[in-house]
């Protein structure tokens, strides 16, 4: 089943006198249950494109539908003509963001940062459970300042999956970590995309982590260059 369907999707942002063509008539389909790997260089597209994916912005031109999972209340949403309502819905309901810096609140403990977001989704995992998944069970109590930044990374994505989120985006999700922790965090988005069928893209400029994904998307000044697919994909080791 096609999860995401974009067609002609062109995005241009205006300052003044300059414009800039982030993504230049991109057409891809993401199935669901797939990790995609989006890789390119700095400029060429990729947070345009997954932020595209996650309603947190709107291609200038063309279409990107979404559809969801059955038994939710809306079985597509045109993500490029949904009301605001819509569109904020569809971010709390269906999608779950993991960003470069964990946007953690320091005055809350880890279950407390998780529990935020359960209390706002219709059907949330338990927080202590949703940080037993990135393996934090023994760190629900500890403020973030108490973490390290691969635990805070984990709690980011605890939170990100507590509303069970029919997709994950993940935006460099390793770009602020060191080589072996990032391994670590990369390990724990494999096995929730395994486990719960959770259908996840990760931006990267890291060629290494493409061998963990089902597709590895190449992207180059706005457009995709290619796509491999990935027949031998192995988990991140
Ligand atoms: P990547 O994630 O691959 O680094 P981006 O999608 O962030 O690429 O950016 C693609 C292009 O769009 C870049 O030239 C960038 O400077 C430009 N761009 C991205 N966001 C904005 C914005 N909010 N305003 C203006 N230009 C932007
Ligand atoms: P609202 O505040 O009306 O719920 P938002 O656009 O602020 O709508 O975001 C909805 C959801 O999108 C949030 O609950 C969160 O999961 C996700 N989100 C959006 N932007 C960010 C961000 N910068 N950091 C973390 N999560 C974000």
């Amino acid at each position: 089943t096609v999860v995401f369907e974009m067609t002609h999707v062109s995005k241009t942002y205006r300052m003044g006198e300059v414009t800039v063509e982030a993504l230049k008539d991109v057409n891809l389909n993401l199935r669901e249950g797939e990790l995609v790997v989006l890789l390119g260089p700095s400029g060429s597209g990729k947070s345009t494109l997954l932020n595209i994916l996650g309603g947190l912005d709107t291609p200038s031109s063309g279409k990107v539908r979404f559809r969801a999972r059955a038994a939710s209340r809306n079985e597509t949403y045109d993500l490029t003509s949904a009301s605001e309502a819509a569109l904020t819905r569809f971010r709390r309901e269906c999608v779950g963001f993991v960003f470069q810096f964990y946007n953690l609140i320091p005055s809350l403990t880890a279950r407390e940062n998780v529990a935020l977001v359960t209390e706002i989704a219709p059907h949330p995992l338990h927080p202590k459970a949703a940080l037993g998944l990135v393996g934090l069970e023994h760190r629900v109590d500890h403020f973030p300042a108490q973490l390290s930044g691969g635990e805070q990374q984990r709690v980011a994505i605890a939170r990100a999956i507590a509303k069970r989120p029919q997709v994950l985006l993940c935006d460099e999700p390793t770009g602020a970590l060191d080589y072996r922790t990032g391994k670590l965090v990369l390990q724990v988005i494999d096995r929730i995309n395994r486990e719960l069928g959770t259908t996840t893209a990760i931006i990267t400029h890291n060629a290494g982590i493409a061998a963990m994904a089902d597709r590895v998307i190449h992207m180059r000044s706005g457009e995709i260059t290619h796509i491999d697919v990935n027949t031998q994909k192995v988990q991140p080791d």
